[in-house]
């Protein structure tokens, strides 16, 4: 099965995006403004959750009213940026249960090294949201989403903010399964491994290190 990939095109996305993008946009507002996008990504990535129904009764009568199927949400998120995605992510589901995969990329050869997990209880009962920022080489994203799938997880979605070809073509070909939800697929990645146009670091540009 070929990865499915979403380019989500909401006007309000694309304007925040723009507004991230712009290297004049300070710490305190990149970081408002991922927290808004995410709310709106996580919205789109989590469109087709399953429902059932519940009696309740309103002030004028009984219903099976919607209600969300079967176990909490899982989000996981990558260290450090995937956590400016997951603060959004948690407004729109506060009751989803939180992992964390702590992977860096070595400067030199950019390969993905693992230095933290910590994942939920029952992983494979829960629709799991692996989230990050920037899939770039997307050696971190098929790191983590190995590694939730050693811990049982079936039914993983990706979510990131920008998406270079290349690393859409590496995550498609490890996970196949997995669908990429992005706001943008951009041009390409540069020697540094960077995506272009980009934003930049979104880590230091988040949390206003360098
Ligand atoms: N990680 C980032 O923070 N930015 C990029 O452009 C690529 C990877």
């Amino acid at each position: 099965m070929a990865n499915k990939l979403t380019i989500v095109d909401h006007p309000l996305v694309q304007h925040k995006l723009s507004l991230m993008r712009n290297e004049a946009t300070s710490t305190a507002v990149f970081r408002q403004l991922l927290r808004e996008i995410s709310f709106l990504l996580g919205y789109e990535v989590l469109r087709d959750l399953p429902l059932t129904t519940t009696q309740i009764n309103t002030p004028v009568g009984p219903m099976d009213a919607p209600i969300l199927e079967g176990k909490k949400l899982a989000f996981v998120s990558i260290l450090r940026a995937g956590n400016g995605l997951l603060d959004g992510m948690l407004e729109l589901v506060p009751s989803a249960r939180v992992g964390h995969v702590g992977l860096y990329r070595d400067p030199e050869t950019l390969i993905a090294v693992e230095y933290y997990l910590k994942l939920p209880d029952q992983i494979g009962d829960r629709p799991t949201v692996l989230v990050d920022p920037m899939l770039a080489t997307a050696n971190s994203a098929i790191a983590a989403a190995t590694r939730v799938k050693e811990q049982g997880a079936k039914d993983i979605r990706f979510v990131c903010l920008l998406a270079a070809p290349e690393g859409v073509k590496a995550f498609s070909s490890s996970h196949p399964d997995v669908p990429i939800f992005t706001a943008s697929l951009d041009s390409h990645l540069n020697e540094h491994g960077y995506i272009v146009p980009g934003l930049g670091d979104a880590g230091d540009r988040m949390y206003g290190t360098k």
